[in-house]
């Protein structure tokens, strides 16, 4: 047999275990509702399987843990913050580092710093916490993906990619000089994990050079985004998921990053770029917002964890069993007849809520009441990414109604083993067979911003 055609199993041995804990339905039906229906405020250890997110819920390597006491925790220009400013470069080719408390403190900088009133941002699909700052910082966000990515049966391979057209009427309508930067993602998370090619990034990048429009990368899945490239793309069958995140970065002027991710640390972030007066500027609210340029909010040993993690993010055979499991648990369940977005992207597989509960409208949001409705069936914990996620509109104040309301079951990297993933799957179609029975929900407390983290529903009469 040949290394190509063996299957995806982990390039890793476990060490070190932690027990799980099984709750009865009756549990679990008082913890969902004490939790107001919203899976992100139910306590972990009334969970058995937690795929809510792959944010911070990595397993780290006997290195990183080892490197957890290589910490040099001095305020300044600590050790660690040189290791990791060189792994950076060697991987993600940006020259200036800023290290922040996790991404979101990356977009709060580089938003402030990029946008002014009344400019506007384009990017492949909206993240969440990225439109926020956008949005704070006086700028519109403009959705320029491509149609594929809102349409959760379509095959096309590339549902990450940026849609030449729509940059063009943006530019035409609003002229270049409202436009700082594309905020380009990899493996865009709210389309369902879906990569960008590398051939989309060059025509992005000769029309960004034409209109000087820069292209700030949100490489928090970058590295998934490259195997998949490698898996995928003409041309890059025989280059390395290192190789290929390289060339990826030197086509764009900088990134921000939540190393939550891709990166298998449990905290941490940064903003890079190439231009050092912005760099400078960047690291001036830094030092307002997060802490010293040369720790950003986190410890020194964090530093290091993350610049090992960084390297073994890039390992073709991480990737190789990571999007593997992924794509593992999808085939199961696609195999059972479930609605799923499709092809399976790199972090998650997503169950489309409209499908699964064709009797609930979008105002009833189906894809929350699935999600709990999963948890009280099986104790695992999954997440909603539709209706509520999207928000209302600042215009409008109406709910946005995505086209997409989808489910996400998130993968951790490195936790769980395949025998998870079936009982997964198993809990997903026990309760494809009894959809009928699942109630809409309604608000009883509806925060301001990010509400999907801290709503609280109850079932409709
Ligand atoms: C998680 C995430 C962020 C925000 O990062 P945090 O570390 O959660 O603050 C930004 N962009 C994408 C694509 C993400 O998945």
């Amino acid at each position: 047999m040949t290394e190509q055609k063996r299957s995806w199993a982990e390039p890793y041995k476990i060490k070190m275990v932690e027990l799980l804990k099984m709750t009865s339905k009756e549990d679990r039906q008082k913890a969902i509702a004490e939790a107001g229906y919203n899976t992100f405020l139910l306590k972990s250890e009334d969970v058995y399987i937690d795929l809510l997110t792959d944010s911070g819920t990595s397993a780290m390597s006997d290195r990183q843990w080892a490197a957890l006491m290589m910490g040099d925790e001095a305020y300044a220009g600590s050790a660690n913050f040189y290791n990791l400013e060189k792994v950076v470069r060697e991987y993600y080719t940006y020259k200036e580092l800023i290290p922040t408390h996790q991404g979101r403190g990356a977009e709060h900088i580089m938003s402030r710093l990029l946008i002014k009133e009344g400019d506007y941002v384009p990017g492949n699909m909206y993240f969440t916490t990225t439109r926020l700052h956008q949005e704070l910082a006086g700028g519109k966000f403009v959705d320029v993906i491509v149609d594929e990515a809102h349409d959760a049966g379509s095959e096309y391979p590339w549902k990450g990619n940026v849609c030449m057209k729509k940059m063009q009427k943006l530019v035409d309508e609003v002229g270049a000089d409202k436009i700082p930067y594309i905020s380009l993602e990899g493996c865009v998370n709210m389309a369902g994990g879906q990569p960008f090619s590398m051939a989309n990034l060059r025509e992005l990048k000769a029309f960004c050079d034409k209109y000087k429009i820069m292209i700030m990368l949100d490489a928090t899945r970058c590295c998934e985004n490259s195997y998949f490239i490698q898996q995928n793309e003409k041309g890059y069958e025989n280059k390395s998921v290192k190789e290929i995140l390289h060339e990826m970065c030197a086509m764009t002027d900088g990134c921000t990053i939540s190393a939550k991710k891709d990166s298998l640390v449990n905290i941490g972030g940064f903003f890079a770029c190439n231009d050092p007066d912005l760099a400078a500027k960047a690291r001036n609210m830094c030092v307002m917002y997060e802490g010293l340029h040369t720790y950003g909010g986190l410890a020194g040993r964090d530093m290091e964890a993350m610049a090992i993690g960084i390297q073994e993010s890039a390992m073709d055979s991480h990737q190789k069993a990571r999007i593997g499991q992924v794509h593992y648990l999808g085939e199961k369940l696609l195999k059972a007849g479930i609605p799923l977005v499709t092809p399976f992207g790199g972090h998650a597989i997503f169950l489309d809520a409209k499908k699964f509960l064709p009797h609930l409208n979008q105002e009833e949001f189906p894809a929350q009441a699935l999600a709990a409705a999963l948890y009280v069936e099986s104790g695992v914990r999954a997440m909603e990414r539709g209706n509520i996620s999207a928000g209302r509109d600042p215009e409008t104040k109406k709910n946005r109604n995505p086209k997409l309301e989808l489910v996400r079951l998130t993968i951790p990297r490195r936790v769980y083993t395949q025998a998870h993933m079936d009982v997964v799957a198993e809990s997903v179609i026990a309760l494809y067979e009894k959809r009928s029975q699942i109630k809409g929900l309604e608000f009883v407390y509806e925060p301001e911003h990010l509400r999907f983290f801290q709503a609280t529903f109850k079932p409709k009469a």
